[in-house]
């Protein structure tokens, strides 16, 4: 690979015929066309998100005079450039100089750039560029962007999966699932966690479809001209979750829908059913882990496991393993029940308490309390045979 070091451009030249979507996933340009900022496989513009402060910070080192980092521009042909690193930085300035944002000047005043005195105007426009200009294979180019990483926002793993596997079928899965002004949004947010800017629908649409094998599945569809398998596939998990559960709770954010699906799709369920169950179960104080609410009810309300029923505390198993066990001796059989109404050797045995677990007397799943009078210590042979809580 060649690469070219290059001094002379200022922000006005890249400015030159700057355009700006707020679409995600068109491109943007500059260097009067000759520029691409927003190639396919660079990811959405995100300095505006967190407020701003990251594009504001772009413009007051440009007023300082403090170099903004090297900028990677990728030389297609002698015509024609691609932005392979800097592509926020960029677009920061080009936004500014084209009045999309303002800076706060030495008073706290909000301040667009056509409102600026002339002289901060020109030492804006007049800052010269560090960028390198690089010649190379498709491949050699791709892989030197996975690894430089070098802008202030480092790449996430399906950004950078997106770059590796750039073409067709990326454009037009950013184009469905990565764009911010798609309806169907806020639906998915229900059951997926991110953003759309940060490839987050997109990264969990593709790890559904693909039983994540992503980086496969992206390799083997590359050039595929349609996303057909992943959308119907997400479309198939998001519906039959809001079908089966009526109500949205915050806890069925970030769930493995894509493997609930899987395993449970199949089963007929009563949404009116599921709907009185899930209220039980969430005004159940004795519940730790609301997350697990969903797959207990999918699977039958049977594994436990997955609620994280409060435990007893130590307090409350100590004072009654010092009644059981005083009430025990005076009637010289074992403190533990079952035990003392076995046949060996064990009948008459008093365990140490930590010999002992806990156990609720009435299980938690038939409404039993995690509280002293449900609570009766076992040896750990018995409380292991009793088994649930
Ligand atoms: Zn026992």
């Amino acid at each position: 690979m060649k690469t070219t070091l290059k001094t002379n451009i200022t922000v006005k030249d890249i400015c030159d015929g700057f355009v700006y979507n707020e679409l995600e996933g068109k491109g943007l340009f500059g260097l009067s066309g000759k520029l691409t900022i927003q190639p396919e496989y660079q990811r959405n513009y995100i300095y505006a998100s967190d407020g701003g402060k990251k594009e504001v910070a772009v413009i007051e080192s440009l007023l300082k005079g403090y170099p903004i980092g090297l900028l990677y521009f990728v030389k297609v042909n002698n015509d024609k450039l691609e932005v392979l690193d800097g592509q926020q930085r960029i677009t920061s300035f080009g936004r500014f100089v084209t009045d999309k944002f303002a800076t706060k000047d030495e008073n706290g005043m909000e301040q667009y750039f056509s409102g600026l005195a002339v002289n901060k105007q020109r030492t804006i426009l007049k800052s010269t560029l560090t960028i390198y200009e690089c010649e190379g294979t498709e491949s050699e180019i791709k892989e030197w962007f996975k690894t430089i990483n070098i802008a202030g926002v480092p790449l996430n793993e399906q950004e950078l999966l997106n770059a590796v596997y750039s073409g067709p079928f990326v454009t037009l899965g950013k184009e469905e699932f990565s764009n911010s002004q798609n309806s169907n949004i806020q639906k998915w947010s229900a059951y997926v966690k991110g953003t759309a800017n940060r490839q987050e629908f997109w990264h969990r649409a593709l790890d559904w479809a693909s039983k994540g094998e992503i980086g496969d599945y992206m390799s083997r569809h590359r050039k595929d001209k349609n996303i057909n398998e992943v959308k119907t596939y997400f479309n198939s998990v998001i519906d039959w979750a809001s079908s089966v559960f009526t109500d949205v709770e915050s806890e069925m954010c970030g769930l493995e829908w894509g493997r609930l699906y899987e395993e449970y799709h199949k089963q007929s369920y009563n949404p009116a059913k599921i709907s009185a169950k899930l209220h039980e179960l969430y005004s159940d104080p004795y519940i730790k882990n609301r997350k697990g609410i969903f797959e207990y009810i999918l699977g039958g309300s049977i594994d436990t496991k997955l609620l994280n029923v409060r435990v007893f505390d130590d307090a409350t198993k100590k004072s009654v393993y010092a009644a059981q066990t005083k009430t025990a001796k005076t009637k010289g059989i074992s403190n533990c029940s079952h035990c003392a109404i076995g046949h060996d050797a064990n009948k008459e045995k008093i365990w140490n308490a930590t010999d002992m677990d806990a156990d609720h007397v009435t299980a938690w799943s038939k409404g039993g309390a995690t509280a002293a009078k449900n609570c009766e210590m076992l040896c750990k042979t018995h409380n292991r045979a009793k088994g649930n809580r």
